[in-house]
């Protein structure tokens, strides 16, 4: 079982390479809670979220034979980036396998940072089996997204960050997708703030979070159609799940429609661009799916990579 050690070592070796991000508050959103918020913003993180925490943490550890094989993985959306980022700065060749129709923007990105990209028919094959097998004949190792302890000890890092800087907190409420920052976030809160409860919020399309806490074992469901596509994960990954059974208080849901009003909220009050799986957090927050009257309370803010064109569209409607 993993404990705080594993965050403590992946904060050493972050330091001074991921950024310690900003925590902004205000008024606006204290008053319309009654709560006081602290806003922990991995939307401005290298590579836009806080994924690159894990991603360059993860190939920091690996073996010099690893290193120089290189690694694969098979995201699509902010993994990749990060983890092609840190595979540039620590010299380890990145491969990500992604759709042919992934989005235009997200293939450019990855590629921006240096990695080379497989593509695949999303219909006909598996992702996960032509990362298989780009292992298997390459030597590649597999830097999966969230199921992986170097993963969830980077990712912890942004809330032990959090608790460093504004003291206790009665809760904090943590996006959630396979896992990997809530689980690497209760870490973090069982060593620095016992007494700080750990909250999950996930989309309402895709509560598969929830339905595991409750039942005591990991469920999967459908791939939830829902705009936070950050978190479109069908089931909580095994590593994630062994902690978040054991540490996470509650798993709540939002709607897509409470992630743009706070994706609205952000841009017109705080003057922050944030993705829709970015938001999960602070809607939870702001519609009182997670009440949090009278409380201090962290909010991870989880990333900020949105299409401008998308941008432009939700705010019209
Ligand atoms: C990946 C991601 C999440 C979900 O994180 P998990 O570790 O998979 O739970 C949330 N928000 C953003 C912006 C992400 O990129």
């Amino acid at each position: 079982m993993m404990d705080f050690s594993a965050v403590t070592q992946a904060s050493e070796r972050l330091a001074g390479i991921a950024h310690r991000t900003p925590v902004l508050t205000s008024r606006t959103a204290d008053a319309l809670t009654g709560a006081q918020l602290f806003f922990k913003c991995e939307n401005f993180q290298r590579s836009g979220s806080f994924k690159f925490r894990g991603a360059y943490y993860a190939l920091a550890q690996l073996s010099p034979a690893q290193r120089r094989a290189g690694v694969v993985s098979y995201s699509s959306g902010n993994h990749a980036q990060a983890l092609s980022l840190a595979g540039q700065l620590q010299g380890v060749a990145v491969t990500v396998v992604m759709p042919h129709d992934a989005p235009a923007i997200k293939v450019a990105a990855t590629r921006g940072y240096g990695a080379h990209i497989v593509g695949y028919d999303r219909f006909q094959e598996s992702r996960e089996a032509i990362a298989q097998r780009l292992v298997a004949e390459r030597g590649l190792t597999l830097i999966p997204p969230y199921d992986h302890p170097d993963i969830i000890a980077g990712q912890g890092t942004s809330a032990a960050e959090l608790f460093a800087a504004v003291g206790p907190l009665d809760v904090v409420l943590v996006c959630l997708g396979g896992g990997g920052l809530l689980a690497g976030s209760a870490l973090a809160a069982a060593a620095l703030a016992p007494n700080c409860r750990v909250v999950g919020v996930e989309p309402e399309a895709g509560n598969d979070g929830q339905q595991s806490l409750q039942r005591g074992e990991i469920v999967r469901i459908a791939v939830p159609q829902t705009l936070a596509d950050g978190a479109m994960t069908p089931y909580l990954g095994e590593h994630n799940f062994a902690i978040i059974r054991q540490r996470v208080d509650s798993i709540v849901t939002v709607s897509d429609a409470a992630l743009i009003a706070a994706l609205r909220f952000f841009i017109e009050r705080l003057k922050i661009v944030v993705e829709p799986t970015g938001c999960l957090a602070a809607a939870a927050a702001f519609t009182g799916a997670y009440p949090c009257a009278g409380q201090r309370v962290g909010v991870l803010i989880s990333g900020g990579n949105i299409d401008p064109a998308q941008l432009a569209v939700l705010l019209a409607d």
